[in-house]
């Protein structure tokens, strides 16, 4: 199945189509430019980035790092129908476990009520959130998934300061 170039969930039938990307939903669209650009920056701006959010403070409480992309993992189900998602964050690793946990808590309670996915499913997401509380990421360098994060996050802001420097252009 296609994946989402912004958020890589996968993109149910029909979806939008940008050029060469390809999105799930609007929201993912509108944010389509930040993702070319993105891929674009110089490794060493975001490597840059990706050490300051690493060295830096916890978005969720504040604490202190080694700040990570911490993923934790949800599926609830009902009769046919079941939905599973993987939840991402910029966090500590206490904030980090704690999302782990309620994913685990979540699935554990409302996953398994539909065959056969349903039942399928619920052990594999529930073993992933074990998975992520158990192994966490090299807490010396920053993983992949967060220079990805941080090559978005440069990305953003520099489509932000363009918006900025355009609109004072023309004021
Ligand atoms: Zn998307
Ligand atoms: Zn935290």
């Amino acid at each position: 199945m296609r994946r989402c170039h912004a958020c890589n969930f996968w993109i149910l039938p029909g979806g939008i189509r940008d050029g060469d990307y390809q999105y799930c939903c609007d929201t993912c669209a509108r944010d389509g430019p930040i993702f070319p650009l993105s891929t674009q920056l110089p490794k060493a701006d975001v490597r840059l980035k990706a050490l300051q959010i690493h060295g830096g403070r916890c978005p969720a409480c504040e604490g202190r790092g080694p700040v990570e992309l911490r993923l934790s993992y949800r599926v609830w189900s009902i009769v046919v129908f079941t939905h599973f998602s993987t939840r991402s964050q910029i966090s500590c690793r206490r904030c980090g476990f704690k999302a782990q946990l309620r994913g685990l808590v979540y699935s554990t309670v409302l996953g398994w009520w539909s065959l056969p996915l349903g039942v399928l499913v619920t052990p594999v997401q529930i073993m992933r959130n074990l998975w992520a509380m158990v192994f966490v990421p090299d807490p010396q360098q920053p993983s992949a998934g967060l220079l990805r994060q941080a090559s978005l996050q440069l990305a953003r802001e520099r489509l932000a300061q363009e918006r900025l420097a355009r609109e004072r252009g023309r004021a």
